[in-house]
């Protein structure tokens, strides 16, 4: 066995000399490879056995009498691991090999790109300074030699290379930098060059991290503006500073965002990144003019710069929109009181000459260096996470990847989202909900489709986000509504019965008071009644505005108008949370009933959510229904409707009343295929 590595081992519990236990602790012992599988062959009642096999290493048991069929799927199945375990193992050390020469590589790039950057520094139009705290220059860039020489340019001192003047005003700052770890604020001087003019420069001074996070050096950089008497100076600080707030614009932000990111990575700490958008500003702006507005504004963005110490930066990206950076500031509870306690100062209302303004605030968070590896990425992912803390509600958002996607594709969806309603490219798919006892169809569920004609068809999944967040749900929900409507009336015509309507709703649709309003409108355009309509939405509608939600929900049920939950069980709502609305019907989703037949908990899961709805005096819808084993369960366990692709796949209008005519009451094999198919394009 030591000269031959075997590929198997066989080998029978009861033995003379040793049994299969010991036999197989001193083959594990024995083996230069610890995954030579061993099957221990044992009696049916020899269960002790198993375990003392087990323990000593064995792989798998076959019982005695050996089924021979078994016995074969058995070791070709442990032979093919074994050879598929080679093969990885074989790859694992090729791939350490690669690793080991891309580390090489690595340091002979970072070793060349030193020397890059040395030359770049170097080509910079400002003067770069780096020194100790003893007041040794490490390091100075070539700007330096522009500049009137000092004494002793190879004294290797800060006064030595720059001058007496020079050292005399920074030495304290240096030391304020040494001790504080903070960036200063820029400020400016005046220095000579080489052909004796007086120039201006803007400096700033940040200190420099070792490796284990001690602040060992300061780092001066001293752009030249030029001659001071000039104007441009003033120029300079208008094109960088926005003049309602006086906070630094986006450029600026952008260019501090980076140097705290280069003493980040020096330090090893993280920076956190606020996008916040103040909502409704655009109003207030309407209602008392451009100068009131702005002491909104102003009032906004100092209440915003209460909450920033001297190493943060609070600036003013365009219109409502304001980016706060943290450095030094993790994603942790300390991060999240500071959000808190911005987020609260901003609810405050605004007062101007006795009137109260109010601003919606939505905040988004990227973190740095989790979320990106540039100043323009960390600032895209906070807003990405504020778009998002918009649309679901008024809490601050964490970026997550998740939100973003890709970005061009998303930046043409949305703006070609924006014309699907005129260029026609939107429709409804119809699939049926019928009654389990009788299997008669009663209810259709309009379902979104976008005929994209530089995307191709889509299903909701790819466009529903965009719309939400771009706020384009509200026109196409409008369109939803109407469409479905009509379909309803054209049905009741042809057809001389009502079937039931069931649309989805957005959250986004329920933030405006003017729905109910609309819903009454599409019904009286149709002349349809109330009942014949029913809404969807889904659970964590409820999480958000309760109140203004519940006023919604009010005044639809008060129209007549049916109500249900869509997908319940996916999300976090509590079953309390329903008792306290007015709903007709609960929706359970795709995903228990697959799971009902699957599994013993799969079953109780369903079955307990179906007694609930019983309890709460709900009707209860099962969706996604495709086998006849999920219908019969639904049947037993009293659930009154489904839907699915065992009933019926969602299929255009014409195809639907084909349907109804033709076979009413029996459950259909699914239309043939899938709804994309050329046939129904
Ligand atoms: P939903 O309301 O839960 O719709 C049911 C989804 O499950 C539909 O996907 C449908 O095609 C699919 N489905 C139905 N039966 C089966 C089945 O037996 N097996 C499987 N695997 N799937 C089945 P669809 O059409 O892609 O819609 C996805 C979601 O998009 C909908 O979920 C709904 O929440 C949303 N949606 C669709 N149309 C609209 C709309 O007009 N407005 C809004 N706000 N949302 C919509
Ligand atoms: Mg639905
Ligand atoms: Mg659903």
């Amino acid at each position: 066995m030591q000269s031959r590595l075997p590929d198997l081992i066989i080998t029978d519990f009861n033995m003379p000399e040793m049994d299969g236990a010991e036999f197989v602790s001193r083959c594990r012992r024995e083996l230069s490879d610890p995954e030579v599988p061993i099957i221990v062959i044992t009696a049916y009642d020899d269960r002790d056995f198993r375990y003392r096999a087990l323990e000593a290493g064995a792989t798998d048991f076959l019982l005695s009498p050996i089924d021979h069929r078994e016995f074969r799927t058995r070791t070709n199945n442990l032979l093919t691991i074994g050879r598929q375990r080679r093969i990885i193992r074989q790859r694992a050390s090729l791939l350490e090999r690669e690793l080991d020469e891309a580390l090489r590589r690595q340091a002979e790039v970072l070793r060349r790109g030193e020397m890059k950057l040395r030359r770049l520094i170097d080509s910079v139009p400002a003067l770069i300074v780096t020194s100790n705290g003893a007041g040794r220059c490490l390091m100075a860039n070539s700007f330096r030699n522009l500049l009137a020489s000092g004494p002793d340019v190879t004294s290797g001192t800060i006064e030595g290379v720059l001058g007496t003047a020079y050292w005399q005003r920074h030495a304290p700052l240096d030391r304020r930098v040494l001790e504080t770890g903070q960036t200063l604020p820029a400020f400016e001087e005046e220095m000579t060059d080489s052909f004796g003019r007086t120039r201006s420069f803007m400096t700033t001074k940040t200190p420099l991290f070792s490796d284990g996070g001690r602040i060992d050096a300061v780092v001066t950089v001293s752009v030249d503006i030029g001659d001071p008497k000039e104007s441009e100076n003033r120029f300079l600080q208008h094109a960088n500073y926005d003049p309602v707030c006086g906070l630094p614009n986006r450029l600026i932000a952008l260019d501090r965002l980076s140097q705290a990111m280069v003493l980040a990575r020096h330090g090893g700490t993280e920076i956190a990144v606020l996008h916040i958008d103040l909502g409704g500003l655009k109003n207030a702006y309407e209602a008392v003019g451009h100068a009131l507005g702005d002491r909104i504004l102003l009032g906004a963005a100092k209440r915003i710069s209460d909450h920033a110490g001297a190493a943060d930066t609070v600036a003013r990206l365009s219109g409502a929109a304001f980016l706060v950076i943290l450095p030094g500031q993790g994603g942790d509870g300390a991060l999240d009181g500071r959000i808190a306690s911005i987020i609260d100062d901003l609810g405050h209302p605004f007062i101007l000459d006795g009137t109260e303004f109010h601003v919606a605030t939505s905040l988004g968070v990227s973190l740095f260096p989790k979320d990106g590896s540039s100043p323009e990425e960390l600032v895209q992912q906070a807003q990405v996470a504020m778009q998002r803390a918009k649309t679901e509600g008024r809490g601050p958002r964490f970026f997550a990847p998740e939100m973003s996607g890709n970005t061009y594709v998303r930046t043409e969806m949305e703006r070609l989202l924006s014309k699907a309603l005129e260029r026609d490219e939107l429709h409804l798919l119809y699939q049926p909900i019928a009654d389990i006892g009788t299997g008669r169809i009663d209810g259709m569920e309009a379902l979104l489709r976008w005929k994209s004609h530089e995307f191709g068809p889509l299903l909701p999944e790819f466009f529903l986000p965009v719309a939400e967040e771009t706020g384009l749900i509200v026109p196409i929900g409008l369109w939803v509504l109407k469409t479905a409507c009509q379909q309803a009336a054209a049905w009741r015509k042809s057809l001389g019965r009502t079937i039931g309507i069931t649309i989805n709703l957005s959250h986004r649709q329920f933030l405006d008071a003017d729905f109910p309003r609309q819903v009454a409108d599409a019904l009286a355009a149709a002349d349809l009644s109330p009942e014949a309509l029913e809404l969807e939405m889904t659970e964590r509608l409820l999480m958000g505005n309760a109140r203004q939600v519940h006023a919604v929900l009010g005044q639809l049920r008060g129209m007549g108008v049916r109500l249900a939950i869509d997908d319940f069980g996916t999300d976090y709502a509590s079953i309390m949370c329903l008792t306290r609305f007015p709903f007709n019907r609960l929706k359970i989703d795709r995903a228990f009933i697959s799971e009902a037949t699957e599994s013993v908990g799969g079953g109780a899961l369903v079955a307990a959510m179906l007694d609930v709805a019983k309890g709460l005096n709900l009707q209860t819808v099962g969706e996604g229904v495709e086998t006849p084993a999920q219908l019969e369960f639904l049947r037993n366990h009293g659930c009154q409707s489904f839907q699915g692709f065992l009933l019926g796949r969602p299929a255009e209008a014409g195809d639907c009343e084909m349907r109804l005519r033709s076979r009413p009451e029996t459950i259909a094999p699914s239309m043939d295929g899938s709804e994309f198919s050329p046939s129904s394009d």
